[in-house]
């Protein structure tokens, strides 16, 4: 959430800073602001709603040392405390207005700091709790303490989480950063510097990064850049190179980056396979689990932990490990497994999913688990992101970046790897050759069938149009594809904003049932598999009643064409892969609807991404 970027060197900071917010505005856009340091003096321009009203004040008010300044920090937020005004909006400030700063994350007791400070007789200008850290610094620095020492003593004080940039007036060229459970990373250019939540804000100028550690403080100038630990030892630098293209972060061609991200499904699974599949030996190659080989192989219970789209495509991992595996799997949200006393002992294993990897509810039950000694695993999409630091074994998605709010191809691409993990155990339990086989051979198809369901996007549109007009929506699916159901009911929300749910087949007659009237169309993914006919029997429940039915359908399937009023017909996988292929025309019809309806898709209302607040 929040997105942060600072830049300093020789260039002018102004259109450097503005394209990367331009960059990071999916994880946080209800207001933006930025500040540009330029001989001893700061200077600031915040604006409420997205960045395109901070663009425009800037036009209009734009000064001369502004534009010339070549060192800033900016800051696209995603309120948690107080309202989106132009007040609360980062950078904020100390009262001398001699230092701004701009933050990521949650300063939990700034409510003590803030009555400690206004005694000591600080003024507030904001409701936010980022403000307290201005403050807090600014006193430190009124003890005699340098600026560097002024930001470590301020943290130290600090409870709760943060992903730090800060500028000072008499520290001319210099930002100091600090990270505490919220992302951050230095971007290592040639003669010049950058602080950034997310490499998509500096790939145009860099591929060489540093993520800092919790804790860990980056002071960078146009001279080089130093990290220390929080008690002021200096850290060995440890330089990443990001492999993602500047292609792969822009629109190219595309209305939206979700529209962009379902049509990138077939090369997201492609990436996730790639590599990793052994057809004759019905095995994969997971070189991220080597480390944990042993332990996997003696674990009789997994937790997965996870939340929102995630969540789901944990819920039909179960379901894969538990039939192929016959490993037995809970599936929790990553925000209860943490408060919930639940006995797990040492043989069972706990497996983060999270596309950004650093989802902070998963990332704190990652935590929890290690506390309790438990192995960790993580199927993770960014690429030294914390769940994947933290995690003592893990595969990568290799989905590139996902930009969009609502997660597509990164829900294909976790279950895809959820496939991979399935053969994986499976193998080394009890899963016979010519299951591994088939499976691989499965796995190996998806892309081309990935590509065929995408082809057929504008039968898709033509149903979403006949459909636009409902205000509630009721999806539904058994086994494999109840969680199928969930995710399509829950695409629907995030973009389009109208009212869905996603229930099992066979929940309906024990409550919703009394929804279904003419009013209420059904979305049911009715596919050629274990549980055909009891999907049959629930969608005749349902046309008994009225209510209009669009089926997702196995090819060539003709008893539907007299059940459903709609039907969107794929082709046929194997069952535990079949969410992988029902959900995209799931995606496609949230996209069309929401489009529909006007909807600004690629950032929901409300809704940010990388989820780094708890
Ligand atoms: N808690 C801070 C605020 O509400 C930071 C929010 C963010 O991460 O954007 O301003």
């Amino acid at each position: 959430m929040c997105g942060i970027i600072g830049y300093t060197g020789k260039r002018n900071a102004l259109p450097i800073l503005l394209d990367g917010l331009k960059r990071l505005e999916y994880r946080g856009y209800d207001s933006a602001g930025i500040s540009i340091l330029n001989n001893n003096s700061l200077i600031r321009l915040r604006a409420v709603g997205q960045l395109s009203a901070l663009e425009k004040r800037l036009n209009d008010e734009l000064n001369k040392s502004m534009a010339d300044g070549a060192t800033g920090i900016a800051h696209t937020r995603w309120a948690t405390h107080g309202s989106p005004t132009e007040n609360n909006a980062h950078p904020h400030a100390d009262c001398a207005d001699k230092l701004h700063l701009v933050h990521n994350g949650i300063i939990e007791n700034y409510q003590t700091l803030k009555s400690s400070l206004e005694s000591a007789g600080h003024i507030f200008s904001s409701e936010t709790d980022t403000e307290a850290l201005a403050h807090l610094i600014e006193q430190e620095i009124n003890n005699g303490q340098s600026l560097d020492e002024a930001v470590m003593t301020a943290v130290q004080q600090i409870k709760g989480t943060l992903g730090l940039a800060v500028v000072a007036a008499n520290e001319p060229d210099k930002i100091v950063a600090a990270r505490r459970s919220s992302p951050l990373l230095l971007g290592i250019g040639q003669g010049e510097y950058f602080i950034a939540s997310d490499p998509s804000a500096i790939i145009p100028h860099t591929s060489q990064v540093i993520y800092l550690k919790d804790d860990e403080f980056a002071i960078i100038t146009p001279a080089g850049y130093e990290i220390k630990s929080l008690s002021g030892q200096s850290v060995a630098p440890r330089t990443e190179t990001i492999d993602w293209s500047i292609s792969e972060i822009t629109r190219g061609g595309y209305d939206t980056f979700m529209e962009k991200e379902i049509f990138e499904g077939p090369s997201a699974i492609a990436n996730a396979l790639r590599g990793r599949l052994l057809p004759d030996d019905g095995n994969v190659k997971l070189g991220g689990l080597d480390a944990a080989e042993n332990k996997l192989r003696y674990i009789d219970k997994l937790v997965i932990v996870s939340c929102g789209t995630s969540y789901y495509a944990g819920l039909a991992g179960a379901m894969m490990i538990e039939e192929y595996a016959k490993l037995p799997v809970a599936v929790l949200h990553a925000s209860e497994f943490r408060y919930r006393d639940i006995p797990l002992d040492k043989n069972t294993a706990v497996l983060a999913i999270s596309q950004s990897g650093e989802t902070a509810d998963t990332l704190a039950a990652i935590h929890e688990a290690k506390k309790r000694g438990l192995l960790t695993l993580g199927i993770v999409n960014v690429v030294g992101s914390s769940i994947a630091r933290e995690t003592e074994a893990g595969v990568y998605n290799h989905a590139g970046p996902e930009i969009s709010v609502a997660s597509t191809k990164a829900f294909i691409s976790q279950l895809t790897v959820l496939g991979l993990l399935t053969v994986y155990l499976g193998r080394t339990r009890t899963m016979p050759l010519a299951i591994g086989q088939r499976i691989v051979r499965e796995l190996a198809r998806l892309p081309d069938l990935t590509e065929s369901i995408l082809k057929q996007a504008h039968k898709i549109c033509a149903i979403a149009e006949r459909y636009n007009s409902f205000k509630n929506f009721l999806y539904i699916g058994r086994k494999y594809n109840y969680p199928t159901a969930l995710e399509g009911a829950l695409k629907l929300k995030e973009i389009s904003y109208i009212h869905a749910e996603g229930y099992p087949g066979g929940e309906l007659k024990h409550g919703p049932l009394a929804l279904v009237t003419t009013d209420l169309p059904t979305v049911a993914i009715v596919l050629r598999d274990s549980i055909y006919e009891k999907m049959l029997s629930n969608i005749q429940e349902i046309r008994a009643r009225q209510g209009p039915i669009i089926a997702i359908a196995t090819e060539n399937d003709a008893r539907l064409s007299e059940l459903a009023d709609d039907i969107f017909y794929m082709p046929k996988t194997i069952e535990m892969l079949s969410p992988i292929l029902a959900v995209i025309p799931l995606q496609l019809f949230a996209y069309e609807v929401a489009k529909l309806h006007g909807r600004d898709i690629d950032k929901p209302r409300n809704l940010a991404k990388s989820v780094t607040v708890e």
